[in-house]
């Protein structure tokens, strides 16, 4: 099975992740998939969206079998239907692993080239700020009361920070993600563009005259 070339982009809740995925994402030859949109995107009434919404809305992480079977079936149905091309695309991946287990789980399935770290712990208000804001534009429960914002901040620092450790060093970038969106995407662009020569090898723009 090919593993498919992947940057992960990491960070606390409300570090940005998915409103830099959303834009890195709109680039020929990357793909973005948010974990968290793949999950809002089933029917609350169906048993994985119940399951979704029993732990979102306490602020908890989904199981991780479930969460890796459901992240799977995605990209296989994405794959299917044309709307990822492995051969051309590097995935961008935003939201998962969440935690070590769940990295280990990904291991036969991606080849992750770079980590980009938002760094955003050193201010934390301005991260609860921005989950408040999101949690009124975008009717968010598991961002709607300081209690389960506070728990998955915890969560983060507890599960999915180690991620960061288990992946080798070199691939890490660190960015400061209490910067306006369009200098994190720059950050980040440099970060891709300048320090991954392996990136160039897949040519991830010829994609586009695909
Ligand atoms: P996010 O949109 O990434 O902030 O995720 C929102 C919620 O979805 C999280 O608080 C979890 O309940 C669930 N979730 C998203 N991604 C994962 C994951 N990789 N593992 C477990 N739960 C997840």
């Amino acid at each position: 099975m090919t593993k498919y070339p992947t940057i992960l982009l990491f960070g606390a809740p409300g570090s940005g992740k998915g409103t830099q995925g959303k834009m890195l994402g709109t680039l020929p030859g990357y793909k973005h998939i948010s974990c968290g949109d793949v999950f809002r995107s089933m029917d609350p009434n169906s048993e994985i969206g119940r399951v979704f919404l029993q732990y979102s809305s306490r602020g908890e992480l989904v199981p991780d079998d479930f969460t890796i079977r459901l992240w799977r079936e995605h990209i296989d149905k994405l794959v299917t239907i044309g709307a990822f091309k492995p051969e051309t695309t590097i995935l961008l991946l935003d939201g998962i692993p969440r935690n070590v287990a769940q990295a280990r789980m990904l291991e036969p399935h991606i080849d992750v080239i770079k980590l980009i770290v938002l760094r955003a712990d050193h201010n934390r208000e301005e991260m609860i700020r921005r989950l408040k804001s999101r949690a009124l534009k975008e009717n968010r429960l598991d961002d709607a009361n300081e209690q389960t914002i506070r728990r998955r901040l915890e969560i983060y620092e507890a599960e999915s920070k180690p991620v960061i450790e288990y992946y080798p060093k070199h691939l890490r970038v660190e960015v400061d993600a209490i910067q306006k969106p369009i200098e994190v995407a720059h950050d980040i662009i440099s970060a891709i563009l300048g320090r991954t020569n392996e990136l160039h090898a897949i040519e991830p723009v010829a994609a586009a005259a695909i």
